[in-house]
């Protein structure tokens, strides 16, 4: 096999990103994706004429995607989400500004609301003690009603249903992005979008893609010396970073394995969720174009009201079940989802034109939370020289994409600073 200074394995954001930046700065790379296709959890597919991402997907823009790829030349078009909001609570869904009125919330609660909502974007995510998100909220709020109503902001916000773990500096740092006007940005013909123009610049810089190659060893006595492939070939190589999920990272570390990996392993707690997405001739109530579950952790979106995802003018909807750390019962799942579709687009079934379910599927396969023995996993990994690790579990603060992003970027310059420096990564390396 030809001689690479850097290898990467997957080909999620994380690790197109990590590939770029190594070939632009003149590195010879090459990026091993086990699946037969690029882009991780960011690809799109196709049906019946229809966009679906693997869920419902928006970028924050201000976030380290947002910055990177901007930096990397990859353009972002879509749209932002209106105010037109529903909410579902008990059973029934309201527009936000009936709901907001009603007596649902007392009128203590509408001021609190109001008070929390003008401060929420101000508020100094450094200053915010080391605490959960619970802790947080109940702490700044009183009202039952609009801790409620947080909550769910939140959930919708980072994907994760934990408020008990979930950090809350964090939270309320991507938080103040997404309130920003327009800065949710739903991506015009889906995240795939995003993916081939990275797999694009990757190539253009010189990146050496071999897709359908499961790498399923990493061999070092120390330091990285080869890394082995499912059907029996090898190659000798140097620098190696994993942005793969923590478990599949330590187990290609095999039974020699390594303590940090094994740490970063057992303490990642994933993201899941339910997620249903269908394409819809027409919608049964068209002017319903998201509903907020505050009384359940569910989220309605109608992305086609802002974006363009088919060609024949049918409608991307998603409605999600936010699972926290826990998987559930997919067929109860699946059935709640079309219950709660039963009451936001009554009658939905006889408009589906094509559907993808997804049960249990991993948002993050880690997040900012209580009791993370490293707060900061990777990007070096301490006990092998030239190994390093990426991917969105391995957040130094950023959240979902962010994190996949900014890691890719922060082993790659971890690499090349090790390089420069003629070390081989191990001990001594400055983390960035
Ligand atoms: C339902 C859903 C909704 C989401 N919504 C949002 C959102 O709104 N905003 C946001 O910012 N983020 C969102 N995300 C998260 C975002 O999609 C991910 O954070 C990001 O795509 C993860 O990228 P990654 O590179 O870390 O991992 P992945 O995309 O998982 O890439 C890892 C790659 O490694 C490959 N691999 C694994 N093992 C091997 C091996 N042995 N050899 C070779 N290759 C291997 C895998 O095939 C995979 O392609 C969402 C995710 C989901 C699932």
């Amino acid at each position: 096999m030809k001689q690479f200074d850097v290898a990467i394995i997957g080909g999620g954001i994380a690790g197109l990103v990590a590939s770029i930046e190594l070939a632009q700065a003149g590195k010879s790379v090459v990026l091993f994706e086990k699946a037969s296709q690029l882009g991780g959890r960011a690809i799109s597919v196709k049906k019946n004429g229809a966009i679906f991402d693997l869920g419902n997907h928006a970028i924050v823009r201000g976030g380290a995607v947002d910055e990177i790829f901007q930096d990397l030349g990859i353009r972002m078009e879509g749209g932002s989400p209106s105010a037109n909001v529903s909410v579902l609570w008990n059973n029934k869904v309201t527009h936000i500004f009936k709901f907001l009125i009603s007596r649902n919330l007392s009128w203590s609660g509408k001021m609190e609301l109001l008070k929390f909502f003008t401060k929420l974007g101000k508020i100094d995510a450094d200053s915010v003690p080391a605490i959960s998100l619970r802790s947080w909220i109940e702490q700044e709020l009183r009202d039952p009603m609009v801790r409620h109503i947080f909550y769910a902001i939140f959930r919708v916000q980072t994907y994760s249903q934990a408020p008990d773990h979930q950090l809350a500096g964090p939270v309320i740092r991507s938080m103040a992005r997404a309130m920003k006007k327009n800065s949710v940005v739903y991506v015009q013909n889906g995240w795939q979008t995003l993916v081939d123009q990275l797999y694009e610049k990757a190539i253009r810089a010189g990146v050496s893609m071999m897709t359908g190659t499961n790498v399923t060893k990493i061999e070092h006595d120390g330091a990285v010396r080869k890394i082995k492939f499912a059907d029996g070939q090898e190659m000798d190589i140097t620098h190696v970073i994993a942005a793969t999920p923590p478990a599949v990272t330590s187990q290609l570390l095999g039974d020699a394995g390594c303590n940090s990996v094994l740490r970063w392993k057992e303490q990642a707690r994933v993201i899941q969720a339910a997620s249903l997405t269908l394409s819809l001739k027409r919608l049964p109530v068209p002017n319903r174009f998201s509903v907020l579950g505050v009384d359940q952790p569910i989220y309605f979106v109608n992305q086609s009201k802002f974006i363009r995802l088919s060609e024949d003018g049918t409608s991307v909807v998603h409605i999600v079940k936010y699972n926290g750390t826990g998987g559930t019962d997919p067929t109860a799942d699946e059935q709640l989802l079309e219950q709660i579709l039963d009451l936001i687009q009554p009658g939905w079934q006889k408009e589906v034109v094509a559907r993808q379910y997804l049960p249990n599927i991993v948002a993050a396969y880690d997040y900012m939370h209580l009791g993370r023995e490293d707060r900061f996993p990777g990007p070096a990994v301490p006990e092998i020289a030239g190994f390093y690790v990426a991917g969105d579990w391995a957040t130094h603060g950023e959240n979902l994409a962010d994190a996949a992003a900014a890691s890719g970027r922060r082993a790659a310059r971890c690499v090349l600073m090790d390089m420069e420096a003629g070390r081989k990564g191990g001990r001594d390396t400055i983390l960035v």
